[in-house]
């Protein structure tokens, strides 16, 4: 197995600031793999790491086998990166923007055409071209800004936050494309959110909490390993169902009047302890878990006690 990312120890201060610590990542090549954690947590300093934007403070770090600090060029080379913030100039048309990065990349004019017909084919931005960016649509602004971060035919994609702030519509729309875009290109992409649902379909995910790796491993197994069902309950008496539930289910996680219990056994029965509750609950949901209930549940580890984040 090739690595496309190693990172060993990887750590990173501003100032007095622990921004991250003690990372380790292996990203084998051709992965899609999704470093999530909620605002804060460490994901774009991560990612400027790996794409040469900023120094680590501590650690060791490999990108397509070259290493961040001692040869930045030879990584910058390999990768292609689409920032949190659009890198488009919104003044200018969609085929001008590939045009202007085509060129910075030293690709000649035909390759530019040819490629950009291609990926804004794929992009569904084919009828465009001629439109200036400034009159897109924010889906299809992201797209295109995806779009001028392949351009190069990266061998690496970095993509910080790209469904961030837009309707689900448009979020399900840039999945469709990057899936795409692996097919045909065959990348490893390394990508970040904060809508963990949305990375279920990543080959391999790792969490991140105040910095720190807190749960790695292929969503599915991770969601699998939490449990059967998530027990979902809403009373304005909490102890008392607590006290019914526990001995049963083990401890929950609270989120307000909610609180969340897993049901570890497909077999178990939910009938009875329904019938058990009776009078004491307001809302009584069995559903499956998602990646989002495991980090809530490796969170809620850590903080020690019962309380989502
Ligand atoms: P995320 O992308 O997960 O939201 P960031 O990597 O942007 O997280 O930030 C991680 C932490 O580092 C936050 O506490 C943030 O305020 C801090 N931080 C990020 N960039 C800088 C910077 N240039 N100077 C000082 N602190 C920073
Ligand atoms: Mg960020």
């Amino acid at each position: 197995m090739t690595l496309a990312i190693q990172t060993q120890n990887l750590g990173k201060k501003y100032g007095n600031l622990q921004a991250i610590s003690s990372l380790h990542l292996e990203i084998p090549e051709g992965q899609f793999f999704g470093l999530i954690g909620p605002n804060g947590s460490g994901k774009t300093t991560t990612i400027h790491i790996l794409s040469t934007l900023i120094r680590p403070t501590t650690g060791t770090v490999l990108v397509a086998g070259h290493n961040v600090v001692d040869d930045p060029v030879a990584v910058r080379r390999k990768i292609g990166l689409v920032f949190q913030e659009s890198a488009l100039d919104r003044t200018l048309t969609v085929e001008e923007n590939l045009q202007f990065s085509g060129a910075l990349y030293g690709l000649d004019h035909r390759l530019i055409a040819e490629r950009s017909r291609k990926l804004l084919d794929l992009f569904d931005l084919d009828g465009k071209r001629k439109a200036k960016v400034a009159t897109l649509s924010g889906g299809m602004r992201r797209a295109l800004d995806i779009a001028r971060g392949v351009l190069h035919q990266p061998r690496i994609l970095f993509l910080d936050e790209p469904t961030i702030g837009l309707d689900i519509i448009n979020r399900r729309r840039i999945w469709r494309f990057m899936k795409q875009l692996r097919q045909e290109l065959g990348m490893t992409i390394l990508l970040t959110t904060h809508y963990l649902e949305e990375a279920e379909s990543c080959d391999q995910v790792t969490f991140l909490r105040k910095g720190e790796l807190i749960g790695q491993g292929r969503p599915d197994v991770l969601i699998r390993e939490l449990g059967a069902f998530i027990l979902e309950i809403e009373s304005d008496e909490p102890e008392e169902s607590i006290r019914l539930i526990q001995p049963q289910l083990g401890s929950p996680v609270q989120e307000g009047e909610k609180l969340f219990f897993r049901i570890p056994d497909a077999t178990f029965s939910i009938g009875r302890l329904q019938d058990e509750l009776q009078g004491h609950i307001q809302s009584f949901n069995v559903r499956k878990p998602d990646l989002n209930d495991v980090y809530i549940w490796k969170n809620s580890a850590l903080e020690g006690g019962n309380t989502a984040c």
